[in-house]
């Protein structure tokens, strides 16, 4: 099973080498705490982080 990597950029996690929501091969392995956006246009949360594509993201990327 591959490791999961979150994005540096825009913290989406993804089990590819590059980020399926912006496209930055900017990976981190050191990442903690997952949130999945469903519907970005009526979350706060997504709001908030500033996410605009559904998806499973990283709280916390370093
Ligand atoms: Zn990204």
């Amino acid at each position: 099973m591959a490791k999961e990597l979150a994005c540096k950029k825009c913290k989406a996690i993804t089990i590819g080498k590059v980020c399926p929501v912006c496209k930055s091969t900017e990976l981190s392995s050191d990442w903690s705490g997952t949130i999945v956006i469903f519907d970005s246009k009526n979350s706060l949360v997504a709001s908030t982080l500033q996410i605009s594509t559904p998806h499973k993201y990283a709280l916390k990327v370093t």
